[in-house]
Parts: structure tokens; C-alpha cells; sequence
């Protein structure tokens, strides 16, 4: 790992940065330090103690971090989530968390650890992987429009990623990735990397996009868009949320017009209504009908109501039909979180008059806000393993990647679990915030440095050619220096 130079130097080679650490200080990267001569990991090695279901239910009592890392405490209401599995190991599972590089990757990984586990004889072998292939997808829980796609997202003015296609209820962000690391300037990879170290660590990162909004992620937490935290994630769309309320609706009211960029949904012409005989309202919106009741487009994206830019619900309305509409119509007009509404009544000119809203309706926005959940910022870190990094693991490298493809070889990321891509190489996700905390590191290269688990039984490991005279009983590797989380724990 190290070699000494004339003036007492050590070279650290975990990485192509090949520092010269003088004694007392530590390399370009914090990671590496010359101890009196000895080239130290400063980080140690971290274990998870005990196995079963390592993150809780998020209503639950937790005071803990363990594979949860440092993941913040929600605002607002608390949600019940699935059990997610941690490592399911019963006993000591040890994370590549500190354990330091294989570069430049012909030597074995740092530790190759045997373990039973019930009648299983399982190898974990563990290490911290350079990655200048990787990234982070961000899914931001708004409906607010935050800039076109395709539009670049930037960092201290470094363009670092751009803004992927939208989903359900979200806005996505694809971050990082070599050509910002390794492609740009200097600058804009060593912007890139800091941008991509602290979103994986669960901190907060400014970003804007161009011609959209300033934005603040941090995983875990709410979105902060144009300084303004978001709150809640919208129930559905428009359509949707007919469909979900209309049963509520029918008995107060004669129109709901639900805004939505996506799908703007008007009841007594979408199917909900015409199924719960409602009579048509003739009130017509703005947009493209895309079928009954269904409207595109009824507005520019923004971040006023139901993620358009409307901020007065009236400029959606188009036309009212004389031949249909009556003086006295009921009409609702809510937004797909239940945050905006308002309520009209028809005059005798069949002119909307603002109205208070009556209580059985202002229930029914306070429920759909209730149906929808926290706006969260969710960070999944993406890198390849499927290069150099194999050789750690086995003489074969082709072998490890047939392993993790036919589900012999279990991967995780700082122990949470990670998803692999079908088809070639290994191309692994995980989400940050299941990570003990700063799981992560970086090198000046730049590039960033992920823990990464491979879990199998000794018979396959072996199989695959395997580093099989490097295995230690996890015992071993059990020393008062590493860094033990308990369940628990911080
Ligand atoms: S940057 Fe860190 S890992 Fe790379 S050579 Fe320097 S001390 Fe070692």
C-alpha cells in the first residue's frame, strides 16, 4: 500500500493520485494519513452488529442510525413505510466503509471475511471502489415545475447534470456521471465531485437549472424550490383525484375542477361523474381535451396551482355554456394537493362569485391533502463495478460478474441494498440514506469512493476463483479499532 520516500515521505498508491504524505498529515483525499511512518485508513472499518430488519418502519420509535445513516427526521406528518432488509445477516456484517481501495487493482480486496451464517459458510468481501463512472438520481417529490427537461442543473455555475423526464408526482435529476467529472474542466469535475460527495452523504446541495428555479437537495428531506420549502406530494392527478373524491363530492357541490399540469380532471364531465349521474355543469377549461373530463395543457408548468402557473383558478375557465349551466351552480375548484382551492357560485349572468367554502368541501380538500404524502428529496447513488474493482474480488473477474447476474452473489452499498442492473457489467443503485453515515469518500482525480459488499457462499466463491487463501474469519477483523453500529447506535 505504501512506500517509503528519502525525506520520510510515505507514497500512498490507493488511488492514481499516489500522494507523498509527510508524518503527521494526511493525503488529498483526508482518507489516508502518515501515522509515525505508517500509512493509516482514517476512517475505520465499520461493522453492523446484528441482523434482521435494519430499518424501521418510519413511524416507529427509532434512535438509531445504522443503515439509516444520518437520514434527517421528517417535517410534517409521518408516513408508515415498508420494512426494508438490511444486510440479513444474523451476526456482524462488515461494510466496506473504511476499508480502504484495491487500486490499482491486482491485489485482493482489503478484507475477504468468512462468517456462518446459520448453516451457511458465507464470504463478504468489501471494498471501497474508485468510481469516475457514477452519479446520483435524485427524485424530487413536487409537483412544481422546475425547469424544462433536458435543462442543465448547476452548481456554483458548473454544470453537473440535467433534468431527466418527470414521474408521478416527481421531478427527477440525473447528476453527476463522467462526462461531468472527467469530460469538462478541471473545475467543473471538482465542482461535480464535492456536489455529488455531499448529496451522497446526506447533505444539503444549492443547485440551479437553467431558465428554472434555485433549488436545495438534500436526501430525506424536503425540496427547498425558489427558497420556498415544498410540502406534500401531490395525491394524484387530476383525473385521479375525480376519481378518488367524486363519491365525496356528488352531495355538495355541482362542478369540481381539479388543476393539474398533468391532467386537469372536471367531474361532471369525466366518467367518475357521468357513473354517479351527475348532471352536466357546461363550465369548459382551457387546454386539450384528451378524453371526457381529461385536459392537457390547460396552462403553462409553474409553481402555482397543481404544479401550472396559474394563481387565479378562474383563467382556466374558458367558457360557460348558457344552454347548460344555471344560475346557482356550486362550483370547486382544488389544486392535487388539496393546498389550494376556491369556491364560486354562478350568478344570474352565470358569472363565477367567489363563496365561502362550505364545510363538507373544506373537509374533503383537508383529506386530500391528508392522502398525500411528505415531499421528500430521495438520493440513489449509481456506479459501475463491473471494471478493474472485480480483480479484488476474484482472478476471474468475468466470474464475479456471472455470479451477481445469476443471484449468487449478493451486492450492497455501505450494507443497504443495492439494485443491479440487468445486462452487462455490474451497474449498481442504492439509496444514500440507508448508509451509515458519510459512507462515502472522494479522490482529486476526481472521482468519487463507494463501500461495496459482495456477499456469496464459500463453495461459489471458490467457484468463481476466488481469493480463497485472503479469507479471514470475521473474528478476525473484529478489533476494538473498527467502528461498530449497534442497532441502535450512532
Ligand atoms: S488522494 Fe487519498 S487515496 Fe489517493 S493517493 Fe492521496 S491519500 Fe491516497
Amino acid at each position: 500500500m505504501s512506500a517509503k520516500t528519502d525525506d520520510e515521505k510515505i507514497r500512498c498508491d490507493a488511488c492514481p493520485v499516489m500522494c507523498f504524505i509527510s508524518d503527521g498529515r494526511a493525503g488529498a483525499c483526508d482518507r489516508y494519513a502518515n501515522h509515525g511512518g505508517v500509512l493509516v485508513r482514517l476512517d475505520p472499518l465499520t461493522v453492523i452488529e446484528g441482523g434482521g430488519p435494519m430499518v424501521p418502519f418510519l413511524g416507529r420509535e427509532w434512535d438509531g442510525d445504522i443503515v439509516q445513516g444520518d437520514r434527517p427526521i421528517v417535517d410534517g406528518p409521518i408516513v408508515e413505510g415498508p420494512i426494508v432488509n438490511g444486510p440479513m445477516r444474523n451476526g456482524p456484517f462488515v461494510t466496506a466503509i473504511g476499508a480502504g481501495t484495491t487500486y490499482p487493482d491486482y491485489k485482493p480486496a482489503p478484507f475477504i471475511v468468512s462468517q456462518m451464517v446459520g448453516d451457511a459458510d458465507m464470504i463478504t468481501v468489501v471494498t471501497e471502489g474508485i468510481f469516475s463512472y457514477c452519479g446520483v438520481k435524485v427524485k424530487i417529490d413536487t409537483d412544481r415545475h422546475i425547469g424544462e427537461e433536458r435543462a442543465i442543473v448547476r452548481v456554483d455555475g458548473e454544470a453537473i447534470g440535467h433534468v431527466m423526464t418527470g414521474e408521478y408526482g416527481s421531478k427527477m435529476l440525473s447528476l453527476g456521471g463522467v462526462d461531468h467529472l472527467t469530460g469538462g474542466t478541471k473545475k467543473e469535475g471538482r465542482v461535480t465531485c464535492d456536489a455529488l460527495l455531499a448529496l451522497c452523504n446526506c447533505e444539503a446541495v444549492e443547485m440551479t437549472i437553467d431558465d428554472g428555479v434555485t433549488l436545495i437537495v438534500q436526501a430525506g428531506r424536503a425540496p427547498v424550490i425558489d427558497g420556498v420549502p415544498e410540502k406534500l406530494m401531490r395525491v394524484g392527478c387530476g383525473s385521479a383525484a375525480i376519481g378518488m373524491f367524486a363519491q365525496q363530492w356528488v352531495a355538495h357541490v355541482d362542478e369540481v375542477v381539479v388543476v393539474d399540469d398533468h391532467i386537469t380532471g372536471v367531474l361532471t364531465e369525466h366518467e367518475a361523474g357521468k357513473q354517479l349521474a351527475m348532471r352536466p355543469a357546461g363550465i369548459r377549461v382551457t387546454g386539450r381535451r384528451s378524453t371526457p373530463g381529461r385536459y392537457f395543457q390547460v396552462a403553462n408548468p409553474g409553481t402555482g396551482w397543481g404544479g401550472t402557473d396559474v394563481t387565479d383558478p378562474l383563467t382556466i375557465i374558458k367558457s360557460v355554456d348558457p344552454k347548460i349551466a344555471w344560475p346557482g351552480l356550486r362550483l370547486l375548484m382544488i389544486s392535487t394537493t388539496g393546498e389550494q382551492s376556491a369556491y364560486f357560485v354562478l350568478d344570474g349572468d352565470l358569472s363565477p362569485q367567489p363563496g365561502e367554502i362550505p364545510a363538507p368541501l373544506r373537509a374533503i380538500a383537508e383529506r386530500i391533502a391528508d392522502n398525500c404524502e411528505p415531499s421528500l428529496c430521495s438520493v440513489l447513488f449509481m456506479g459501475g463495478a463491473g471494471g478493474s474493482l472485480r480483480a479484488g474480488v476474484t482472478e476471474n473477474p468475468v466470474g464475479l460478474t456471472r455470479s451477481v447476474k445469476d443471484a449468487l452473489t449478493r451486492v450492497t452499498v455501505g450494507g443497504a441494498e443495492a439494485y443491479v442492473w440487468p445486462g452487462g457489467g455490474i451497474t449498481v443503485m442504492a439509496d444514500v440514506t440507508r448508509m451509515p453515515s458519510n459512507a462515502f469518500g472522494y479522490v482529486p482525480t476526481p472521482a468519487l469512493v463507494a463501500p461495496i459488499e459482495f456477499t456469496l457462499r464459500r463453495e461459489d466463491y471458490a467457484a468463481l476463483g476466488g481469493h480463497m487463501d485472503r479469507i479471514r474469519p470475521v473474528e478476525d477483523v473484529l478489533t476494538p479499532a473498527i467502528r461498530r453500529l449497534p442497532r441502535g447506535a450512532k
